[in-house]
């Protein structure tokens, strides 16, 4: 079996850890199927390669490869100051509608953590990556624009804002929220996970983040009812129903407590897509992990692994960087294929490195007594504990 799957390198320090990544992946798929299994990798062209091979930053064969593609996976991109687009990731996310960023966050023995059980966080985070606050909606105060929107809204919806107020909006769609949600229970279903968790601010936000939590039930019930239930519909004084995904929803407040204080009570959360971001990087955090977090962005047909830091240009070149965060990466994708073993095989030998305390110096300097080595180097320790 020979899967395909689309690469690109990535700009600053994409290139070396993308070359440290790769051998680990195909070993990792070789040691578990010899020759039956194995990935066709093909680059594709974005950022400064893409800029000095063809005058583009991201030549339409990348994107028409992308557009008719089921796996690729990438390094960072730097987004260019002053350049045509905001920001390449950006666009690579809008216009291949990647409507899905899925961050799974664990912990691995021997990294510090800032909380005293890092070991209980082992959850998935499903974030909707089109819609909310990231419309980018917004109008500067003291300008026509915003001058124009307060006098509409004040003559003809009958809202008293201040003349000087700036503004934004937070535009949030049925069809959007339950697309992610659909999504998060499909995966507590297939990965045996007993929860979802629908984060919300809906006590204040009635009609934006209050649907997407109404919204949620309604989906679970309508197509998954045979699989999951809500939590308020469990009997009085249960915390489960065997075989089933409970549905549950928690205020966005009071989940970033959660998460800390309860940490084991979850295991999938949905959230849209500012809360999304806040709750990724915190939960990062507890684990100590930031640098090595993996992540996915997906659409209906793409699902698209990146590693989930930026070109960290100062260590471009100096054989210095993590490579884990795109390894991980690629740990996914093994799994997303269904390659478990393969997978496996790469948690664990990261596990066994972290052990051994011999780790790029972002890692160092969160352990005692730990060995700095180069990028190179930290790939060959996980090849050769595959
Ligand atoms: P950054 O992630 O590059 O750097 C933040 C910090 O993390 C720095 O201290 C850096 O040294 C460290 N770091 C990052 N990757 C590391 C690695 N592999 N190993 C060890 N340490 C690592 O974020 P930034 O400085 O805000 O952004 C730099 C560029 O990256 C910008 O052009 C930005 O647009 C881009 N960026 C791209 C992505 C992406 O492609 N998904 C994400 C974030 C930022």
């Amino acid at each position: 079996m020979q899967e395909l799957v689309y690469f690109i390198e990535g700009d600053g320090t994409g290139p070396e850890i993308w070359a440290a990544a790769k051998p680990v992946l195909d070993a990792a798929v070789e040691k578990s199927y010899g020759q039956d299994r194995r990935i066709e990798w093909r680059e594709l062209l974005a950022g400064e390669k893409a800029l000095a091979e063809t005058g583009e930053l991201l030549p339409k064969e990348t994107l028409t490869s992308l557009q008719n593609a089921k796996l690729a996976i990438k390094g960072p991109l730097s987004t260019p100051v002053g350049g045509g687009f905001r920001s390449l990731n950006v666009t690579l996310r809008q216009v291949l509608d990647l409507y899905a960023c899925i961050r799974p966050v664990k912990h691995y023995q021997g990294i510090e953590s800032p909380v005293k059980h890092p070991e209980r966080v082992d959850m998935v985070i499903f974030r909707e990556n089109t819609e909310d606050l990231y419309t980018g909606i917004e109008f500067a105060a003291d300008t026509p624009e915003s001058r124009k929107l307060i006098k509409f809204l004040r003559d003809e919806m009958g809202v008293n804002l201040s003349e000087n107020m700036a503004l934004g909006i937070k535009p949030m769609s049925k069809n959007g929220s339950q697309r992610l949600i659909r999504k998060a229970i499909q995966y507590a279903l297939d990965k045996k996970r007993d929860s979802v968790a629908l984060m919300h601010k809906g006590n204040i936000m009635k009609y934006t983040e209050g649907a997407f939590r109404e919204w949620g039930y309604e989906l679970a019930a309508e197509e998954f009812a045979d699989s999951c239930v809500a939590e308020k519909d469990l009997p009085a004084g249960t915390l489960k129903e065997a075989g089933k995904v409970i549905i549950k929803d928690r205020i966005a407040d009071y989940l970033f407590q959660a998460v800390l204080t309860r940490a084991s009570e979850f295991s999938v959360i949905a959230a849209p897509n500012l809360n999304g971001d806040y709750i990724s990087d915190a939960l990062a955090a507890q684990v100590g992990g930031l640098g090595i977090a993996p992540g996915v962005n997906m659409s209906d047909s793409l699902a698209f692994f990146e590693a989930t830091h930026g070109t960290a240009p100062k260590m471009a070149g100096k054989n210095s960087a993590n490579p884990s965060s795109v390894i991980l990466s690629g740990a996914m994708l093994l799994e997303h294929l269904g390659w478990d073993e393969a997978a496996g095989r790469i948690h664990q030998a990261m596990n066994t490195v972290l052990a051994g305390r011999k780790v790029t110096t972002d890692l160092a300097r969160l352990m005692d007594n730990a060995t700095t080595v180069g990028c190179k180097e930290f790939g060959e320790l996980l090849g050769a504990a595959l």
